[in-house]
C-alpha cells in the first residue's frame, strides 16, 4: 500500500478519537480543543494510556479507571468506523488524494453521529466542511472550481426551498437549514451536477432503511411499527451517506455510467 494510503490509516484511530470526543462535547456546548479530555462522570483528566483509541478502552474493560463508570462504548465503535473509512477510501482512490477523501469520511461519520442523536448539524462542521471542499477542488480540478461553487450554493437554495416548501404544507419543521448547509458542502466537493444523484441517493437509502427497519420488526413477530407521517427522521446521515458513495463512486449519468 503506498505511503499516502499507509499515513491515513494510522492517523485514523486517532482522528477517530478526537472527533467522537467532538461528537459528544458539540452539542453539549463544550469546548473541545481547549482542555484534555476528562471522564464524563467523575470528571477526571483522563491519562494518555486512557486516550489510546481502541485498545485503551478494551484494556481499562469500558470503565473509568477512576471512578469505573462505564464509557460509552461509542467512542471505540466510532474508532473502529474511521479506521474502515481510512480503509475504504484506501482502496479506491489512487495517491494523496486518500488523505481529503479520508478527511470527508471522517467529518461526514461526525455530522451524521451528531445528527443521529441530537437532530443537528452544528454550523461548527458543515460550514469548515464546505470550505475544504471548494479548497479540494481549487487543487484537484482547477478549470471546474466554478461548478463546485455554484454546486454550494445550488445545494443550499434547493433544500432550503424544499424546507419551506415542506413547512408551509405542513405547518412544522420538517427539515433543518443544517441539512441545507450540509447538501451545500456536498456541492462544494462533489459539482452540481451530482447534486440529483445526492439528493435521490439520500432519500432512497432513508427509504431503504424504514423498510428494513418494518420488515426486521415483522419477521421478529413485533408488530410493525407503524411509519407515522409525523415521526421526527434525521435526514443527515444519508445526505452523508451519499456524499460519501458519489465522492468515491461518482454521480449516475443519464448514460448509465
Ligand atoms: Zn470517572
Amino acid at each position: 500500500m503506498a505511503s499516502p494510503a499507509l499515513s491515513a490509516l494510522v492517523l485514523s484511530p486517532f482522528a477517530g478519537s478526537f472527533l467522537a470526543n467532538l461528537a459528544v462535547r458539540l452539542p453539549a456546548g463544550e469546548g473541545v480543543v481547549r482542555g484534555r479530555s476528562r471522564c464524563r462522570s467523575c470528571g477526571a483528566t483522563l491519562g494518555v494510556t486512557d486516550l489510546v483509541p481502541i485498545v485503551g478502552w478494551l484494556l481499562l474493560g469500558g470503565r473509568c479507571r477512576h471512578c469505573r463508570a462505564p464509557i460509552s462504548a461509542f467512542y471505540p465503535r466510532f474508532e473502529l468506523a474511521c479506521i474502515a473509512v481510512a480503509l475504504w477510501a484506501a482502496l479506491v482512490v489512487p495517491g494523496w488524494p486518500v488523505w481529503p477523501t479520508s478527511l470527508l469520511g471522517w467529518l461526514l461519520l461526525t455530522l451524521a453521529a451528531i445528527d443521529r442523536a441530537h437532530f443537528i448539524l452544528p454550523d461548527m462542521l458543515t460550514l469548515p466542511l464546505l470550505g475544504l471542499g471548494l479548497a479540494v477542488a481549487a487543487v484537484l480540478a482547477p478549470d471546474r472550481l466554478g461548478d463546485h461553487a455554484i454546486g454550494a450554493a445550488a445545494g443550499f437554495a434547493a433544500f432550503a426551498l424544499i424546507a419551506a416548501a415542506y413547512r408551509r404544507v405542513r405547518g412544522r419543521e420538517g427539515l433543518g437549514l443544517g441539512d441545507a448547509k450540509l447538501l451545500a458542502a456536498g456541492g462544494a466537493w462533489l459539482g452540481w451536477q451530482a447534486l440529483p444523484t445526492v439528493v435521490a441517493g439520500a432519500a432512497g437509502l432513508a427509504l431503504a432503511v424504514a423498510l428494513a427497519a418494518r420488515a426486521l420488526a415483522a419477521l421478529g413477530g413485533a408488530s410493525a411499527p407503524p411509519l407515522a407521517a409525523d415521526q421526527r427522521l434525521a435526514f443527515g446521515p444519508y445526505l452523508c451517506a451519499a456524499i460519501w458513495l458519489v465522492w468515491l463512486y461518482g454521480p449516475l449519468s443519464a448514460a448509465g455510467g
